[in-house]
């Protein structure tokens, strides 16, 4: 299994990296998860969108989901697209088809098949299993946890300390957290400090913990020191916009670039 970062940016772009976008690769299936501002044109650089198998999106704050417009507009124009699954919380449909009302010609759902999930269900991609967690997030927001014979990764989407990732993150093989705020610079609990990160991934026995969602104007080196410090004997990763983590080898066969 392999982990791809297509931006890592929290809450808005900067000139480095688009907002939050991975793709999940085994071999039996590619899962995007979250399509951030910016995610798809980083995509097209590298991969062919018709192969994506399944779309899972987190939640509907901007900087997760707001590409999957210019989505459904290359899906629409290319004859070649099938429909594509969305995983995403009840009302992920209702709450984006607002962006196309008055256009009646555009419905979201010629081209997305929208699956709601809460915890408890399980989806199936090819050979990759997804099961859902409740963050602790003001709007209804999924962790999820990607697993098959190639590996686990664990995504924890936007949270703050008050859900059981540890639980849910249990011997993955990468956690891939958030980290939006550092020691000296915290607002509201509703997303995680870098040591907090670090913290999870100790307590949740994985291999590795990749960083993400950083605040734009961070020095996410300050992050790294902060979650390593807490994290144990866990190696601590800085994800990079076009990085390419694999987990068996544990190292970024492609390297991308520092956010
Ligand atoms: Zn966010």
């Amino acid at each position: 299994m392999r982990l791809r970062v297509l931006g890592c940016s929290g809450t808005y772009p900067t000139p480095r990296s688009p907002s939050s976008g991975y793709v999940i690769d085994d071999p039996t299936a590619s899962v995007w998860i979250d399509c951030g501002t910016g995610t798809f044109a980083a995509l097209q650089r590298v991969l062919d969108y018709t192969g994506i198998d399944a779309l899972v999106l987190s939640h509907v704050h901007s900087d997760h989901c707001l590409d999957i417009f210019p989505l459904y507009y290359a899906l629409r124009f290319n004859p070649q697209a099938r429909r594509l699954p969305v995983y995403c919380p009840a009302g992920t449909e209702e709450h984006l088809a607002q962006f196309l009302v008055g256009d009646t010609a555009c419905k979201l759902s010629f081209i997305f098949d929208f699956r709601y999930v809460k915890p408890g269900d399980v989806a199936e991609v090819g050979d990759v299993r997804l099961d859902f967690a409740v963050t602790d997030h003001p709007i209804p927001t999924h962790a999820v946890r990607a697993e098959s014979p190639t590996g686990i990764v664990t995504y924890s989407a936007d949270t703050g300390p008050g859900m059981d990732l540890d639980v849910f993150a249990r011997d993955s093989d990468v956690l891939l957290c958030e980290a939006s705020y550092q020691n000296n610079d915290c607002g509201a609990p509703l997303h995680l400090t870098a040591e907090q990160a670090g913290e999870y991934a100790k307590r949740a026995s994985v291999r590795d913990l990749v960083l993400t969602h950083f605040w734009p104007t961070h020095d996410h080196s300050i992050s790294k020191t902060e979650a390593a410090a807490a994290a144990g004997d866990v190696p601590v990763e800085l994800a990079r916009p076009g990085g390419v983590f694999d987990l068996e080898s544990r190292t970024w066969v492609e390297a991308g670039t520092p956010a």
